[in-house]
């Protein structure tokens, strides 16, 4: 099981080598690289992520915000296979194995506009991935925050579904956003992974949940809450991260389990961990 933070926390003021003697004595175990500008990680963190992974760390990266295979302009998406690949590679001589990316978009925002960029997606990502040694690294298509944008669920379901290196990466935050908050019961929360576990069994175990929550509008996400923060109006920030934790114990799930929570994302994976092991 892994319960990790989004980037490293605004919390800690030390050095990246002592981040995970913190990360211990929390009883948190995961940190997602934050690749948000480019695949890049100096050679001297590159050693660190190694050595930490010895020791009981578990690491996976997001790629950059301008991967977008999604997009309407071919340059974009032809620049996009070509970063996902250097990605890869980065991943594999580090020995991590799960990428996280963001499906994207630009074409139009109707059922048909949103068919065509799936469709495009998926062959891009077929091509990339059958051009090199993927060796263990899974790719982790996001569910996306604003309505909008790519990544819908059943949209994930189906890029997981035709791309053999392709698993679900489920933003129960940016889920709840972008349904105008659906997340609203512990029973709809288990309805979604259901639904997912239905659609794609095969995928299902290696399952990776970004979690947090999450202030939205009527096109969707607005901003990542911090951990405990009420929504600006004074409603409770959702979704309910206890009863997704519930849910995941119930349904058996093995949790790799990101926070999100702004500035407190070693809060919010602190409080799932511990909800969980109780
Ligand atoms: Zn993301």
């Amino acid at each position: 099981m892994v319960f990790g933070t989004g980037g490293v926390p605004a919390n800690y003021k030390g050095k990246f080598e002592n981040l995970f003697d913190w990360f211990r004595t929390l009883g948190i175990n995961g940190l997602e690289i934050q690749c948000d500008y480019g695949f890049r990680i100096s050679e001297k963190n590159q050693e660190i992520i190694k050595k930490e992974k010895e020791h009981g760390m578990f690491f996976s990266i997001h790629a950059p915000f301008f991967v977008n295979l999604g997009s309407k302009n071919s340059a974009v998406v032809e620049k996009s296979k070509k970063d996902m690949k250097f990605g890869i590679e980065l991943a594999q001589s580090i020995g991590v194995n799960r990428i996280i990316f963001h499906p994207g978009g630009g074409h139009d925002n109707t059922p048909e506009g949103r068919k065509i960029a799936i469709k495009q997606l998926i062959d891009a990502v077929n091509e990339f991935t059958h051009e090199i040694d993927m060796k263990d690294v899974k790719l982790y298509p996001e569910i996306g925050g604003k309505s909008a944008s790519l990544g819908s669920l059943d949209e994930i379901i189906e890029i997981c579904a035709n791309c053999e290196y392709c698993y679900p990466c489920i933003d129960i935050a940016h889920l709840h956003a972008r349904e105008i908050g659906s997340i609203v019961s512990k029973d709809i929360m288990r309805e979604k992974l259901q639904k997912v576990k239905d659609s794609i069994p095969e995928k299902f175990n290696q399952i990776h949940f970004h979690a947090y929550t999450i202030n939205y509008g009527e096109k969707g996400e607005l901003k990542h809450l911090k951990h405990g923060e009420n929504m600006p109006d004074g409603r409770v920030g959702m979704p309910n991260l206890d009863d997704f934790i519930a849910v995941i114990k119930e349904m058996n799930i093995v949790p790799w389990i990101i926070s999100e929570a702004s500035d407190t994302q070693e809060i919010g994976a602190k409080y799932m961990h511990d909800l969980y092991i109780k």
